[in-house]
């Protein structure tokens, strides 16, 4: 492998602008999921860490300047901290890389620009962002106060752990609000990173804290503190409904983004190639952990066998490589654990009566590494585990369909409603089938686009509230009404 060797310094805590050790000395050890091996110590905060650093962001809200800021001076902090990324861009892809196991084009080719794409589109905001006059009686004045939540804990998987610290404080900070975040235990590197980056950019001590840990202990603690006022969560769906119950006691508004199992559907009248490659990187970009990753493929039945035989042709070709190589497209899975899952799922599938058609086994790179081969399963039936469970992971489920009606019933039939695909070259067919799908995002002849303008965020069981967009801001504000007698 290229250069794991390089070392990375010990991460400490962010906590009211200062890098810090656990209250406790804990500390525990980051791994590099494509070799194996560690990359470096993290203090492991515990729930006085987290009640010191949501005392820090309270107090910064209360009395620090950051809410009280002048906008045009809040903009040009997030901007600032945008750029500062830009500068900073290839030691945090590379710190990305080495925790998440992804290949190194991905980290620093699309999360990169959406993580200082997000500083920068939210700064622009920062101006912009009023409340209305309402004509309500000439005899009064009446109008609304657009105005920041409070303390927002922000709670963060590791899939995009880079990514995810811009959607969750991007817009949050925009609005005047402080932050506690909580980044994923496999993958806290550039969380902390962009942290201090924050702290350079100007960004108020407090305003942003970032506190590595275990969710079950830090995670836990975030919830039920009563200094928090709303919890930002991206996770599993398990996790999203046990922070749902657990915050009720302290009524914490909640965004919640959660799991997925996309229906990526091909019509026999689609662009064959540009389906081919949809169908393909729409499941195994990002190793297939990806929450709106097409993991389902509902295939035409006339174009199905040709299809499936092509794209199996694809996958074979896919193999993992080292992440670190600007020249790979698979990457490691993100732990041990999640390689047996995985396995295991594509295991289920054969038995439930899946043929499996290309991949299936684990491929290590360099004798190491939690690698997993691009992965599809034709025959299945929706009904089956691999048609209806979050796989997070390069495993491919297909599903032939007859008519538009039977692909949209199927897609339909899941609890989930993340995202879909619709490859056609019937454009009334295509907005048909757009507006029927029950999804969050619809992607047409296209897959796994993102931009910070516009809004992601689930139907049905994956969640409820938006990231991104003009729309994520009523998710980070709230709105006061103003009633003044003029008589
Ligand atoms: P996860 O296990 O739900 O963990 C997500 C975060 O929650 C982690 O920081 C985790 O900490 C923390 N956590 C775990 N238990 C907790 C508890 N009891 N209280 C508070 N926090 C707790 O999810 P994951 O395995 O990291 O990520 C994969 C999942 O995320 C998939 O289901 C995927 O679909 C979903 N996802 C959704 C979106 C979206 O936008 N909808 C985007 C990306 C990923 P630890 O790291 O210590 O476990
Ligand atoms: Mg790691």
């Amino acid at each position: 492998m290229t250069d794991t060797l390089v070392p990375v310094k010990p991460v400490r805590l962010i906590i009211n602008g200062e890098a810090v050790d656990a209250a406790s000395g804990k500390t525990f050890t980051t791994v590099n999921p494509a070799t194996e091996a560690p990359i470096c110590a993290v203090a492991e905060a515990g729930a006085e860490d987290v009640d010191r650093a949501v005392k820090a962001a309270r107090a910064a809200f209360e009395s620090g300047p950051w809410p009280k800021l002048r906008p045009a001076e809040r903009q040009r902090i997030l901007w600032r901290l945008g750029d500062l990324i830009v500068a900073h861009g290839d030691e945090l892809a590379r710190l990305e890389t080495l925790d998440n196991g992804k290949p190194i084009a991905e980290s620093k080719n699309a999360d990169l620009p959406m993580v200082y794409g997000c500083f920068h589109y939210f700064s622009g905001w920062v101006t912009k962002l009023s409340g209305e006059t309402v004509p309500v009686n000439p005899s009064l004045f009446t109008y609304t106060l657009r105005e920041p939540i409070g303390v927002l804990g922000a709670i963060t998987p590791w899939n995009f752990p880079m990514i995810m610290v811009a959607w969750k404080t991007a817009p949050a900070l925009a609005a005047g609000n402080t932050v506690v975040l909580k980044p994923a235990f496999e993958t806290p590197l550039t969380a902390v990173r962009i942290g201090e980056l924050a702290l350079e950019a100007g960004l108020p001590p407090g305003v942003l804290n970032i506190v590595p840990g275990r969710g079950t202990v830090a995670g836990e603690a975030l919830v039920q503190h009563p200094m928090v006022d709303k919890i930002s969560f991206t996770g599993s769906t398990e996790v999203g409904r046990h922070i749902l119950r657990k915050s009720a006691d302290t009524l914490k508004k909640l965004t919640l983004e959660l799991g997925g199992k996309s229906p990526n559907i091909v019509f026999a009248d689609a662009d064959p190639e540009a389906a081919l490659r949809g169908a393909a990187s729409g499941i195994f970009y990002g190793k297939g952990e990806v929450c709106a990753a097409g993991s389902r493929l509902l295939v035409e039945k006339s174009i199905h066998a040709e299809f499936v035989a092509k794209l199996a042709e694809r996958a074979r070709k896919l193999v993992p490589g080292d992440p670190l190589d600007p020249k790979t497209r698979l990457g490691a899975l993100i732990s041990e654990k999640q390689m047996t899952s995985v396995l295991g799922y594509v295991e289920a599938g054969v038995k439930e009566g899946a043929r499996l058609v290309a991949g299936g086994q684990r491929q290590p790179v360099n004798g190491k590494g939690w690698f997993v081969q691009a992965t599809v399963l034709d025959g299945v039936d929706n009904r089956m585990k691999v048609a209806q469970e979050e796989i997070f992971g390069p495993v491919l489920a297909v599903i032939p369909f007859d008519d538009a009606e039977d692909a949209v019933r199927k897609a339909n039939d899941i609890p989930f409603g993340l995202a879909a695909g619709v490859w056609t070259r019937d454009v009334k067919k295509a907005h048909a089938v757009a507006r029927a799908l029950k999804a969050g995002t619809v992607w047409v002849n296209t897959y796994n686009l993102y931009d910070p303008a516009m809004p992601f965020g689930g139907y049905k069981s994956s969640g409820f509230g938006r990231d991104l967009g003009a729309e994520c801001l009523r998710d980070v504000t709230q709105v006061k009404s103003v009633w003044m007698n003029l008589e």
